[in-house]
């Protein structure tokens, strides 16, 4: 091989590791909870034990890191526990910013926090950057917190832009890129100091593991933080979880590539349905993210949208009951598509409006996609 490997084939090979011992080209799953020392009381690996991480963790760790641009990668054993391992890292009584749309268990999180008296919260709207700027400087910001594209509307917010009103403060850039993977955003590259994924989503891509990872720009205080928190709790995946995360990002940037392809199909298809009232997808040029989307978001505008439907809760209901090929279940980023109706699922305190329904576009062929919806859209 000549020149240094694109991230796409770090990812596909794994950092080209071939197994020394015995030249297999897929990496060993390690599965040991402590290791061994010799008779000077050194290590013989580099780990004495599974927690914070074991081989297996640190390998999937790396070539995430590589992805990423990061100096450093750490992975746990949900995005939700990489989520709280950020907000642990804020001094008692800190400042966070985040959005009034986001995932909602993440908003839940930083909530019951902010209840607490753990930490001092204002949401603000995604993307308007001028409210971000009013937020962050009416009171010491500690972390900035921001989803793109958010859940479920898909708001797009501004890397870049939020990074730079983040640093003028002295606040930590945190972004949740669980929908937008490294294949085609490198938010650290655009100015963020923290990455977060929920790797249970496209990082895997199979939905058969639950993991989450967060990757960093610097290795200075914050991080520091998050790796003692790291360590102390020890919600970190299983070795078996790892090394299926793993064999899932391997083919993390052709099957993103494939699930935009489709989403975009399905979102062109839809738009202008008797049925449907707003189509939610940051691909679409009428959406009013979509220049700074196209900015970010170079290797595809991913496989979420939403569609807002002219029939209120009950169409949404009837549309996400009525599909075959879109499973009715939550969760994203998986190989076989999903519709959800939103409102119900988020319960109570949702501010989701009744009439969303949230799709995540699979690797199915896209005709078969937009068929199964207009076959139940057409009826309502
Ligand atoms: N962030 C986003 C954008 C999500 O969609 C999710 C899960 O749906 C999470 C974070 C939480 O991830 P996990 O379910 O792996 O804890």
């Amino acid at each position: 091989m000549t020149g240094k490997p694109s991230p796409e084939t770090l990812a596909v090979q794994a950092m080209h590791r071939i197994d020394a011992g015995t030249g297999a080209v897929i990496p060993p799953i390690h599965p040991a909870s402590t290791y061994a020392r010799g008779a000077d009381n050194a290590l013989i690996g580099a780990v004495d034990y599974r927690r914070p991480e074991g081989p297996t963790e640190q390998h999937v760790a790396e070539v995430l890191a590589a992805l990423e641009g990061a100096s450093d990668a750490r992975l746990f054993s949900s995005g939700m526990a990489a989520g709280a391992a950020v907000v642990e890292s804020i001094p008692a009584g800190g400042h966070v910013v985040a959005q009034t749309r986001m995932y909602y268990g993440a908003k839940a999180l930083m909530e019951r926090a902010a209840a607490k008296g753990r930490i001092a919260l204002t949401l603000v709207e995604p993307g308007d950057t001028a409210e971000l700027k009013e937020a962050v400087a009416a009171r010491h910001t500690d972390l900035v917190w921001i989803e793109t594209p958010a859940n479920p509307a898909w708001d797009v917010v501004d890397i870049a832009a939020s990074a730079e009103i983040a640093h003028a403060a002295g606040a930590t850039l945190a972004v949740d890129g669980t929908c937008a993977p490294p294949c085609t955003t490198r938010a650290l590259d655009l100015g963020a100091d923290i990455v977060m994924h929920s790797a249970t989503k496209y990082l895997n891509g199979h939905s058969d593991v639950l993991a989450g990872v967060l990757a960093t720009r610097d290795t200075g205080d914050r991080w520091a933080e998050i790796c003692e928190v790291h360590n102390k709790t020890g919600a970190i995946p299983g070795a078996f979880e790892s090394w299926l995360l793993m064999r899932g990002l391997r083919t993390l940037f052709v099957r993103f590539e494939r699930q935009s392809a489709n989403a975009m199909a399905v979102a062109e298809a839809m738009t202008g349905h008797p049925a449907v009232s707003a189509v939610l997808y940051p691909g679409l040029t009428t959406h009013p993210g979509h220049a700074i989307a196209a900015r970010q978001m170079t290797g595809g505008f991913g496989g979420m949208l939403s569609l807002r439907l002219k029939g209120g809760f009950d169409g949404a209901r009837k549309l996400a009951a009525g599909t075959k090929l879109f499973i009715q279940a939550t969760s994203l980023g998986g190989v076989e598509s999903l519709i959800e109706h939103r409102a119900p699922v988020e319960g109570p305190q949702t501010t989701t409006p009744g009439d969303l329904v949230r799709l995540s576009c699979g690797i199915e062929p896209a005709d078969e996609m937009i068929a199964d919806l207009k076959g139940v859209l057409d009826r309502l």
